[in-house]
């Protein structure tokens, strides 16, 4: 039988259309900043791609800086732009985030729902003087929307910066960079290649570069360009959003609650993603469940897919005062090719894990 994969929040599976991009840009000989006829067949590759994405966000190609992928675009846009400036953190952001503000960073505490406090962010901007707010549009555990309108006109009220940390948000929600800064997006989070993301900037904001080098990307980061990945991106983004993913979420969530009226759905009552529901199972370590699953041919993760390939309490979970719970999550994130069959499928396994955590405990 085989495996269905639902871990898209950790990364979709490629479009075919960007395999396809890829190779046809793998096959160009030219580096994109030569002179060369060979050159500039690369540069018209680097530059479409730039102007389409750009374009789907409602910004320019000039103010796209192309990054090896989310966390170098949000470490450019923290980094880069924080001088001078307190930066300010929602506590559910992902370790990029957190980590690129520092330990200095303030934090700002979420709501039980998952969504940003608004009115701490007030008080935290009152007190703050000059601030970069970095936030995320959509929370890749539970999928939850920050309210990103509110947030933009706090800043805007208090003057300060603000930086949209969107990896989870093409793909799955219409988004543009509005009256944001700066906005950090990923390519493999919308079924492109991994290694390479992107960085939009508000038009005349400049950030100071974390690589320096050749001059490329304007000066805003050094080295080659990737270019059969950012081809892939570009085709990735170009591919129709899928439909019906709430529907089949919410078929998840419900069957799952019929099985286990005990199970929390973190986050359910806020706006969402489509393709995402975190699962509480409460007295069930997550990493039981995520083998249990796997072994059933199961593909979800626990929370956060984390670089050591290690589960860990989800920090998530733990800022939404999930407390013990916190540390029985998995989280189920419905790829682009997800079908009718995905639910009967999941809810089989479901069943069958609960069943032997349950005989196991007896
Ligand atoms: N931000 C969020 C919300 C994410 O989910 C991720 C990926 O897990 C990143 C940033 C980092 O992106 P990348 O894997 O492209 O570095």
């Amino acid at each position: 039988m085989a495996r269905l994969y639902l871990d898209a929040n950790a990364t979709e599976p490629m479009r075919p259309e960007a395999i396809a991009a890829m190779a046809e840009a793998m096959a160009l000989p030219g580096n994109p900043s030569s002179v060369h006829a060979e050159g500039r067949a690369a540069r018209r590759v680097l530059e479409e791609a730039r102007d389409a994405i750009a374009a789907r966000f409602g910004a320019r190609g000039r103010d796209l800086v192309f990054t090896s992928g989310g966390t170098e675009a949000n470490a450019l846009a923290i980094r880069g732009l924080a001088a001078g400036r307190r930066v300010l953190v929602g506590a559910t952001e992902h370790p990029a985030v957190l980590a690129a503000a520092g330990p200095a960073a303030g934090v700002i505490p979420v709501l039980a729902d998952g969504t940003l406090d608004l009115a701490a962010l007030e008080s935290a901007l009152k007190a703050a003087g000059p601030a970069l707010v970095a936030v995320m549009v959509a929370n890749n555990e539970t999928g939850v929307l920050h309210p990103i309108e509110a947030i933009a006109a706090l800043c805007q009220e208090h003057g300060a910066l603000l930086h949209l940390d969107a990896v989870q948000m093409p793909g799955r929600l219409p988004f543009v960079l509005g009256p944001a800064d700066s906005m950090a997006l990923s390519a493999h989070k919308l079924g492109g290649p991994k290694g390479v993301g992107a960085l939009l900037l508000r038009p005349g904001l400049d950030p100071t570069p974390l690589l320096t080098g050749g001059g490329q990307e304007s000066g805003r980061r050094g080295g080659t360009e990737a270019l059969p990945a950012i081809a892939g991106f570009g085709a990735a983004l170009a591919c129709p959003r899928p439909e019906g993913l709430a529907a089949l979420r919410d078929a998840i969530e419900a069957g799952v609650k019929a099985l286990a009226p005990e199970v929390i759905i973190a986050g359910g009552s806020a706006p969402r993603l489509p393709n995402t529901t975190s699962l509480i199972l409460p007295g069930a370590p997550a990493e039981t469940q995520v083998i249990a699953l796997d072994l059933a041919g199961v593909a979800v993760s626990a929370g956060a897919a984390c670089s050591s390939g290690k589960v860990r309490q989800s920090h998530v979970l733990a800022a939404m005062g999930f407390g013990a719970d916190a540390a029985c999550a998995i989280r189920v994130s419905l790829p682009w090719n997800a079908g009718a069959e995905t639910v009967a499928r999941f809810l089989a396994a479901w069943a069958g894990m609960r069943e032997r955590l349950g005989a196991r405990k007896r």
